[in-house]
């Protein structure tokens, strides 16, 4: 164990916390996001440290969705990894094996298709066929199928760790995220299950996840269909089309970035290449 001191981004305390020396032995994956649960630095907040292999904090990420940690909840929690084995997976099941950032990432993975694989120290009879229907389940009938299965590995040595994936997302049994492909934040997932967790039957949980991941499928493949059918469109001309031909609210940024970002991963940049930009263009004229 080595002590490294983080702050909180949200309420700025600080305090020293006690992080596996597996972290620093290693060189392979330089900086890694730890997950910090509430409680360990302060009592309310959760977030994610980026922390590079000298025990240096390079930056945070908050993580907004608050999970009340009530006795009730620590009981259930205690029973999680026998619930992997033989019970139903839940959300919160995974939540408490993973951390929430870690299933944010899982669902990520599965709706963009990364390959995510899950470092385990030993077997535990963990069913990795569980955990993959389990997410596979949330997407959309004719995208189960394709879907890219989340694989088990069981390395110890970090730095022997070899993915023939580039792109691909890691996370190991402590809850550390070695290596995500992507750089945007995971808002739309946080969303997502901030909305699921409010309900308390596990069953709707899943129903309100899969709707909103439906309807975020559905927005991407109408804009892959329109960028096909065009040599060049302007954003705001292609939110306007999106919007009349969905019958939807115009999406924002943040949603068009995401949209980008399913249709590079899944498909090509080159369609994305050619949403222009009014006022980069303007710019580019003077
Ligand atoms: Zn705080």
């Amino acid at each position: 164990m080595k002590e490294v001191e983080l702050t909180c981004p949200t309420c700025q305390t600080f305090k020293k916390i006690r992080i596996p020396e597996t972290i620093f032995d290693q060189k392979k994956f330089g900086t890694i996001k730890i997950q910090v649960p509430p409680g360990a630095v302060c009592p309310d907040h959760q977030f994610i440290a980026f922390v590079d292999t000298k025990g240096i904090v390079r930056g945070y990420e908050r993580i907004d969705l608050l999970m009340g940690v009530s006795l009730e909840e620590e009981a259930e929690n205690n029973k999680s990894s026998e619930e992997l084995i033989h019970g139903d997976i839940t959300l919160k099941v995974l939540i408490n094996s993973y951390g929430l950032y870690g299933v944010f990432s899982l669902i990520h993975a599965k709706i963009f298709n990364y390959p995510s694989y899950i470092i385990k120290k030993s077997e535990t009879g963990e069913d990795q066929k569980r955990i993959n229907s389990f997410f596979n389940n949330l997407l959309p009938d004719q995208y189960k199928a394709t879907a890219i299965l989340i694989k088990f590995l069981h390395e110890t040595d970090y730095d022997k760790i070899k993915i023939k994936e580039k792109n691909a997302f890691l996370i190991d049994s402590e809850k550390n995220i070695l290596q995500t492909p992507w750089v945007e934040k995971l808002k739309f997932e946080e969303d997502m299950l901030k909305k699921a967790l409010d309900i308390i039957d596990n069953k709707e949980q899943l129903i309100i996840i899969k709707q909103d991941i439906a309807k975020f499928i559905t927005e991407a493949e109408k804009t892959k269909l329109i960028l096909e059918g065009v040599k060049e469109i302007y954003k705001e001309d292609l939110i306007d089309l999106l919007s009349s031909d969905l019958k939807i609210s115009k999406i924002n940024k943040y949603r068009l970035n995401l949209i980008k970002d399913y249709i590079n991963q899944r498909y090509s940049p080159k369609l994305t290449q050619k949403i222009k930009n009014k006022v980069q263009e303007f710019l580019n004229l003077l």
